[in-house]
């Protein structure tokens, strides 16, 4: 590719986002378009994606949190790498050590007596064993969440989700799974009754808009579960691996739930991975049915080094310290410039290195999306929240970075007034 020209790679960007349009989803085709992000992805690095002219981004999405460790780590490579050549999957007729590893690895660092774990692709999957795991334990069927919650776009992890929006085509929903607001215990002690399988709830509300469980809050939660027989699921998908600061989100406030869910930076950017882990307990329920509960390709061999890989380097590289220090110099920075722009930003919140900005509505967070991809650095709104723009580089993401990322949001954000106050900002809010 480095041998086309420049023309010839114009060429191909047309050409692939007409097959976008022809053969994978016209309105996505557009809304790249549209949002200024009409170029190829071509080769990725530490907190950058360079397009297909060698264009640099910086990258404050991190793949809606993907990219814990970075892009393209040279460890995960070398291990995937590795392992790739050797056997990439798994017999599933014989042991194998790649999985065996990561399970006791994980067990090492969950909290509490959470110990076991099953392998899967991604967010939704685990979701969907965490809530089946729940209701063969307990023999119940209901299960309570959180509006703004988002947990996933299967059937069962669309079910406990929270946004009408998405799950209004596809009704009926799973049968007996309840909303309530997030945050509210009353609603919650209300909610939860002996009838109930499982609790589940994100410590951090990703894609509903970056919202932090109240202090005492998942303390309450897990009170009211115990006393009822339910059983608690914190899904870490998108908080867990230092995201927030500490290993795990929950570790927060001292909650260890009766089950976790775990998937994006798992894989470590560079393969699909997630999983649902548990007690030795809980996990009783599959001794009489080991297959009651698979899947062929979940924790394959090659996903397996991947996610041994990011853990060391999580740990070996204090990368949960990393998210706490510079998340919280993020949000400083951050905070003081909503204080610029009181106009503009409506609220700066998060935890370690996952901060969103409100604005007064989702067109001029679409408006500041469209200008930060001006400025190279790919930002998005939180998917049930379009008023949020959310921050998650990689938490490799140096000092010097965030200080470049911060100065082109303050620009950005100088354009945006600009626009706004041509167009007449008293209809803003
Ligand atoms: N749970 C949470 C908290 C998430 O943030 C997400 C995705 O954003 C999911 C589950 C679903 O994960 P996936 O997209 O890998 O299925």
């Amino acid at each position: 590719m480095e041998n086309m020209s420049y023309e010839e790679k114009k060429q191909m960007v047309e050409d692939t986002i007409e097959k976008y349009s022809r053969y994978i989803n016209p309105a996505l085709a557009r809304y790249y378009k549209f949002a200024q992000l009409d170029t190829v992805e071509w080769s990725s690095s530490g907190t950058l994606v360079y397009d297909i002219f060698g264009e640099p981004y910086l990258d404050c999405l991190g793949g809606f949190g993907v990219f814990t460790v970075g892009r393209n780590h040279p460890r995960v490579v070398k291990a995937v790498r590795e392992q790739l050549e050797r056997l990439p999957l798994s017999t599933r007729a014989l042991f194998n050590k790649q999985q065996a590893d990561l399970a006791e690895r994980i067990a090492s660092v969950t909290p509490g007596n959470l110990q076991y774990s099953f392998f899967c692709n991604s967010g939704t999957e685990a979701v969907e064993g965490a809530i089946k795991l729940a209701r063969m334990y307990t023999g119940r069927k209901k299960l309570v969440s959180a509006f703004d919650g988002y947990h996933g776009k299967t059937m069962g992890s669309l079910s406990v989700s929270g946004k009408d929006a998405y799950k209004k085509p596809f009704e009926p929903c799973v049968p007996e799974t309840f909303q309530v607001p997030f945050n509210d215990e009353k609603a919650m002690e209300k909610a939860v009754d002996e009838n109930t399988a499982a609790v589940i709830l994100e410590p951090v509300q990703g894609e509903g808009g970056i919202n932090l469980a109240r202090e005492g809050y998942l303390a309450r939660v897990k009170k009211l579960c115990e006393r009822s027989g339910a059983l608690l699921i914190l899904d870490e998908v998108q908080t867990g691996l230092g995201r927030t600061g500490k290993m795990f989100a929950c570790e927060h406030s001292g909650v260890v739930p009766d089950i976790m869910t775990l998937a994006k930076g798992l894989g470590g950017g560079v393969l699909p991975l997630g999983a649902f882990v548990s007690t030795a307990q809980i996990w009783e329920v599959f001794d009489e049915n080991p297959y009651i509960h698979s899947s062929t390709l979940g924790g394959n061999p090659l996903a397996c080094v991947a996610g041994l890989a990011t853990l060391s380097i999580i740990e070996e590289e204090g990368l949960c310290e990393h998210s706490a220090e510079k998340g919280r110099y993020l949000l400083e920075k951050l905070e003081k410039i909503q204080n610029a722009f009181p106009q503009l930003i409506t609220a700066v919140r998060g935890l370690g290195l996952m901060i969103g900005t409100e604005f007064p509505d989702s067109d001029v967070a679409s408006l500041l999306g469209m200008e930060m991809a001006q400025r190279k650095v790919l930002v998005a709104y939180t998917m049930d929240n379009r008023k949020v723009i959310r921050f998650e580089p990689p938490l490799t993401v140096s000092y010097q970075e965030l200080d470049t990322i911060l100065e082109r949001f303050t620009d950005a954000l100088g354009s945006v007034q600009s626009i706004v106050e041509e167009i007449g900002g008293e209809e803003i809010g």
